[in-house]
């Protein structure tokens, strides 16, 4: 039961953690039951199903785009994000900075860091992310929230601990290094398998979504 899965996710998560409830793959009437719980934090990972189901629920939605965003598909996504988490390329931020320009809209968005193993995972490496912050005025139209990673595919709980660790340091230190940036105050680490485990690590938000939903329909 999804009332019963986001319950006892709840009443685990430590107060200030932020719940995102990741809907992908699922269909519109599972969202509105975690919606008549009470839940207003989603995430979605395509452009189109997030643009149909950011449509189609309640206004007061605050929607979190998680997935792979390539830079032609901005118009379905920008209008209704409330934080693009999944910033992995210079060149999608630099997209997102212009539209953000062309609507007069500034954009929040997370960086996503490469901290697993897999190669195939995107994001910035941490000296790209430090590169990159230094340079956070080339981009008056983008609002830095802070940073989301994604564990290696493991079992092993020691090698999840050490991602976590690693992205909670450069978190850390961009912190220290740029207090200008007031706004990024986001760790975005943690899913169904790991989140217990980025909570020890100091996470700000979990991404989870088989955890409430079940295994992904569609
Ligand atoms: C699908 C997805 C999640 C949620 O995964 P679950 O294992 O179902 O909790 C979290 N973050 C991202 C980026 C995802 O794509």
């Amino acid at each position: 039961m999804i009332s019963d899965n986001l319950e006892n996710i709840l009443s685990e998560l430590p107060s200030g953690v932020k719940l995102v409830a990741v809907s992908k793959f699922h269909p519109l009437g599972e969202l509105l039951e975690a919606y008549a719980m009470g839940q207003r934090c989603f995430g979605e990972n395509r452009p189109q199903e997030f643009a149909f189901k950011a449509v189609q629920m309640p206004q007061d939605v605050e929607w979190h785009f998680i997935g792979h965003l390539q830079t032609n598909k901005l118009k379905l996504v920008l209008p209704y994000a409330y934080i693009v988490e999944s910033i992995d390329s210079i060149r999608l931020l630099e997209a997102v900075n212009a539209w953000g320009e062309r609507k007069n809209k500034v954009i929040n968005v997370l960086l996503e860091v490469h901290i697993g193993v897999e190669d195939t995972k995107q994001g910035f490496a941490p000296e790209e992310v430090l590169d990159l912050l230094e340079g956070e005025n080339t981009y008056p139209y983008v609002t830095f929230c802070g940073l989301m990673g994604m564990a290696s595919h493991t079992d092993d709980e020691q090698r999840i601990g050490e991602d976590f660790a690693r992205i909670k340091t450069l978190f850390d230190t961009c912190r220290e290094r740029f207090p200008r940036l007031r706004d990024f105050t986001q760790l975005s680490i943690g899913m169904s398998e790991d989140w217990r485990i980025a909570i020890l690590h100091g996470s700000t938000e979990v991404r989870i979504g088989t955890a409430i939903f079940g295994p992904r329909q569609y």
